[in-house]
């Protein structure tokens, strides 16, 4: 599948790394950074990257998981400080609501308060179209 592509612009993450553009950080250390998203879905809304730019999450090496999922845990316990209850998302791609294209895990507590998330019906999925998405996604798509 070919990617979606990133707008030609300077990456402003990257910017914030570099510490040319302001942020609100509430976590850094030497390969991960965490700050406030600046239009915030809840209060509280966090983002946590990786400093080195990589537009996906396929795209880091296997030596920066270990590094960023601390860090992305490390934000989840302290938006436990907030709400018990929250959603960690990230989106891929313009499709998925990608708007910059460093990679970001979006850490959000929620509260008793309505989704700010827009809700799709579901169906429940049927065996054979469960047979195809299998193959698809299994270890060895067919
Ligand atoms: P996404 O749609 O997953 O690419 O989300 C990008 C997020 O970055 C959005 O929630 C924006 O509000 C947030 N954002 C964009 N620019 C900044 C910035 N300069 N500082 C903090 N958050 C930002
Ligand atoms: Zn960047």
């Amino acid at each position: 599948m070919a990617p979606s592509h990133p707008p030609a612009a300077p990456c402003i993450f990257c910017e914030i790394v570099a510490g040319r553009a302001p942020a609100h950080k509430v976590y850094e250390d030497e390969d991960t950074l965490a700050f406030l998203d600046l239009f915030p879905i809840t209060r509280g809304h966090v983002l946590v990257i990786p400093k080195r730019h990589v537009d996906r999450l396929t795209d880091l090496r296997e030596d920066e998981y270990a590094d960023l999922f601390r860090t992305l845990a490390t934000i989840c316990r302290r938006a436990e400080r907030l709400s018990m209850d929250y959603n960690v998302a990230v989106n891929q791609g313009t499709l998925a609501g990608q708007i910059v294209f460093h990679l970001h895990f979006h850490v959000i507590p929620r509260y008793n308060t309505p989704s700010p998330f827009a809700t799709t019906p579901r169906t429940r999925i049927g065996d054979e179209e469960a047979q195809r998405v299998r193959a698809a996604l299994g270890d060895a798509p067919g």
